[in-house]
C-alpha cells in the first residue's frame, strides 16, 4: 500500500489548471493508495475557512471523495495556508496534522514539514512566523471581518514579495546546519518538506549514518509528488 505526498500547489482560483492536473495526479495515483499528506501551501492564501472560494470548494469535493473511498488524507499548514482550520479540514474528509509529523515511510524513519522552519537565515521571516503562528493572534485576526482580512492579507503578500526580490538567493534555501540539527533532534534518517520549490533528493551524513532530506517542487508550470511504498520511494515531476 503506497503513501503519496505533494505540497506547494498555491491553488487560487485564477488558476484552474493547477486543480485539474492535481485532480488527474489523484485519479492516477489512486489504485493502491493508503494515505495522501499535503505539506502546505496547497492554496497561495488562505484567510480564514469562511473565505468564499471555488477552488477550495473543488478540492474539499474532490478529497471527501477520495477519504470516501478509503485513502485516509492529512494536511499540514504552509506559511501561506496556516489559517486552514479544523471546518476546512472536515469538509475535505482530511486530518489536520500539526509539524513535524512523524512516521515510517518506505522503512526509514521519517519527518514530514511544511519547510519554512528550517530556513533560519530570513531572520524577518522567523520574527514574523513567530507573531503570525502566537494563538492569540490567530484568534484576533480570525475574529476580523473578512474584507479587513482580505485586506491585510493583500498588504501582508506585497509586503514579502517586495522582501524576498531583495533577498539573496541561499537566505531563501533550507540553512544546512538546521537540516542536520532537526534530523537528529527528531532522531529521523529522512526529512520530507516544500516550500523552497527546490525540488530535490539530497543525501547526507549525520553523525556517521546516512540520511536523505526530499523536497517537494511546487505546481507553478509542473506538478511533483513523491510516492512511497514498502520499501521504496520516488520524487516525480507531473506534466500539467
Ligand atoms: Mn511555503
Amino acid at each position: 500500500m503506497a503513501i503519496l505526498f505533494a505540497s506547494d500547489l498555491h491553488l487560487e482560483d485564477q488558476r484552474p489548471d493547477i486543480l485539474r492536473a492535481f485532480f488527474r495526479l489523484l485519479d492516477e495515483q489512486k489504485p493502491g493508495l493508503e494515505r495522501l499528506y499535503l505539506l502546505g501551501d496547497i492554496f497561495e492564501v488562505w484567510l480564514g475557512d469562511d473565505t468564499p472560494s471555488a477552488s477550495a470548494d473543488a478540492l474539499a469535493e474532490k478529497l471527501s471523495a477520495l477519504a470516501r473511498d478509503g485513502v485516509d488524507i492529512f494536511l499540514l499548514h504552509g506559511n501561506r495556508d496556516f489559517l486552514i482550520g479544523p471546518a476546512y479540514a472536515a469538509r475535505c474528509g482530511a486530518t489536520l496534522l500539526h509539524e513535524p509529523v512523524l512516521l515510517n515511510v518506505a522503512g526509514r524513519k521519517t519527518a514530514l514539514l511544511h519547510g519554512d522552519t528550517l530556513c533560519t537565515q530570513d531572520t524577518d521571516y522567523m520574527a514574523f512566523r513567530r507573531m503570525v503562528r502566537d494563538p492569540q493572534w490567530v484568534a484576533q485576526f480570525l475574529e476580523k471581518p473578512l474584507e479587513e482580512r482580505i485586506a491585510i492579507g493583500r498588504s501582508l503578500r506585497e509586503k514579502s514579495k517586495e522582501s524576498a526580490q531583495e533577498k539573496q538567493d541561499y537566505i531563501m534555501d533550507v540553512t544546512q546546519d538546521e537540516v542536520v540539527a532537526t534530523l537528529r533532534n527528531l532522531n529521523v534518517e529522512l526529512l520530507i518538506h516544500g516550500h523552497t520549490h527546490r525540488p530535490a533528493v539530497h543525501d547526507l551524513v549525520v553523525d556517521g549514518k546516512p540520511a536523505q532530506r526530499i523536497v517537494l517542487g511546487d505546481w507553478y508550470k509542473q506538478g511533483w509528488y513523491l510516492r512511497a511504498d514498502a520499501n521504496d520511494l520516488q520524487l516525480k515531476p507531473f506534466p500539467f
